[in-house]
């Protein structure tokens, strides 16, 4: 019996009993699943590759600027002053990850997640073509290198590092503005030393995982492959074996007594993680479905129904009930939808100008030599926008007008501008101690916003 069908609970299927490395040499996949998951990343690789391009009103369409605390996202501005829909954002996401976990178990890890993308679609082609087939690979593993074994590998880095190379410059045009980047290298990175730091950091840590440590970035370091075991149920959706219907296991011509699987370890050639999925389902696994095509093509030779490890969940094998979507997929997925939704209203609603307008405590009232009431205001004015913007304050009810120390605000876009003002009412409108007061904000003839307050008089006997 395979060492990784009796020590697969004890270890890691990339780890001997000593705890050394043991590497996995995984076949290419090929089939209808891998074609898809192929398209999927280039639609993927198009859009890392294009959105730091697109420009938007003058500006990157998204933009990450951490250290500015600065962000467009597909042409909104978020300001430090967004801080609230920041956290509310990332409540969403883990609520979403959560739920879309518990339904879709590791789809984003096969399908959508980058280090998957890059070590299995990318990195282990590249490496094929450089060393030879995943075979190839491993029958010189322990055989004396050659000269040209050597200067293969020393290519490969030296490719690999460049490929890295490439898409962590990328990445970074995500944090400083592809612009910025283009004249980071234009001046030779005299004002961008730390751009410098991390395209050298990020591409020296980028080729050392994917020559060297690879997937066990999957099976040791991410938390989210860790977290699987929490979140996932009899009911997950996951890449599966049918051991109903493949067991026993063998190459006997007793038909009889055999089910499907004929035990070529197909499924274990292709996969990267290197573990057998016939020993049911194990936190290594990253849902990348290569199994599921190299089984599918056994089972087309063999003349077989497909499908003898395919996507389903614990119960639907264990009752061979068709994968369908349950009750729960719908309302979690409902949950999922509605989250969003809810995002994207609190998004919209987002206004570009926030205005806070505060009597100035300890100060009640004064009487004036023209018969008028004044109240002393703080106000603070927060920028939004794109723009710089010249805002305007007027006295909506009651009657009476404002008196701003100082100009009319101007507010530099993504600042803030605070100051006084005095409200003037007539006294003999002023009926009662504390008057409801509005104030509009108006940017030219366009109304911004309108603030309510209150305006304190004498106590009426
Ligand atoms: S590829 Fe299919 S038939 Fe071959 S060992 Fe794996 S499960 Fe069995
Ligand atoms: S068991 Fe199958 S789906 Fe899971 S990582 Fe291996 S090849 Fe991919």
């Amino acid at each position: 019996m395979p060492e990784s069908s009796i020590y697969f609970r004890d270890r890691i299927a990339t780890s001997d009993d000593k705890g050394r490395r043991k590497w996995v040499f995984a076949r290419l996949p090929k089939g209808r699943l891998t074609i898809r998951r192929h398209w999927v990343a280039l639609i993927l690789l198009t859009v890392f590759f294009t959105l730091p391009l697109i420009k938007f009103d003058g500006q990157p369409f998204v933009l990450l600027d951490v250290i500015n605390r600065h962000f467009i996202l597909f042409g909104n501005v978020f300001w430090p002053q967004d801080t609230y829909l920041l956290g509310i954002a990332m409540l969403t996401f883990v609520v979403f990850v959560v739920l879309f976990t518990v339904v879709f178990g590791r789809l984003w890890c096969g399908w959508a997640c980058p280090q998957t993308i890059l070590l299995e679609i990318i990195f282990r082609r590249v490496e094929s073509w450089i060393e030879g087939s995943a075979a190839h690979q491993q029958a010189l593993k322990h055989k004396s290198k050659t000269l040209g074994w050597y200067t293969r590998r020393i290519v490969k880095i030296v490719v690999f590092a460049a490929i890295i190379f490439l898409f962590v410059n990328f990445f970074l045009s995500y944090f400083i503005g592809f612009e910025d980047l283009k004249t980071a290298w234009k001046t030779g990175f005299v004002d961008y030393q730390r751009t410098l730091v991390a395209l050298i950091a990020l591409t020296l840590a980028g080729t050392f995982v994917y020559t060297w440590f690879r997937e066990q970035a999957c099976t040791i370091v991410c938390p989210y492959g860790r977290l699987q075991g929490a979140l996932t149920d009899n009911d997950t959706l996951m890449v599966a074996y049918d051991y109903k219907r493949g067991e026993p296991r063998g190459k006997t011509h007793d038909l009889t007594n055999q089910g499907d699987c004929i035990d070529c370890r197909s499924c274990v050639q292709v996969c990267p993680t290197g573990i057998d999925i016939r020993n049911g389902t194990q936190l290594e696994c990253v849902n990348c479905t290569a199994c599921i095509d190299a089984c599918d093509s056994v089972m087309t030779r063999i003349k077989k129904p497909r499908g003898l490890i395919r996507y389903a969940s614990e119960k639907g094998i264990l009752t061979g009930a068709p994968l369908k979507f349950t009750g729960r997929m719908v309302f979690y997925s409902i949950v999922l939808g509605g989250l969003l939704l809810f995002l994207a209203f609190l998004i919209a609603q987002r206004a570009e100008v926030e205005t806070t307008v505060l009597r100035t405590p300890g100060i009640l009232f004064q009487r004036n030599e023209d018969g008028t009431l004044s109240n002393l205001y703080n106000y603070k004015i927060v920028n939004k926008s794109r723009r710089d913007i010249q805002l305007t304050f007027q006295l909506v009810s009651p009657q009476g007008k404002i008196r701003l120390i100082g100009s009319q605000p101007f507010v530099k876009k993504g600042a803030a501008a605070e100051g006084v003002f005095f409200v003037d009412i007539d006294s003999t409108l002023v009926t009662s101690h504390e008057l409801k007061t509005e104030i509009s904000i108006s940017e030219g003839e366009i109304l911004v916003e309108t603030v309510k307050t209150t305006f304190i008089g004498p106590i009426k006997p």
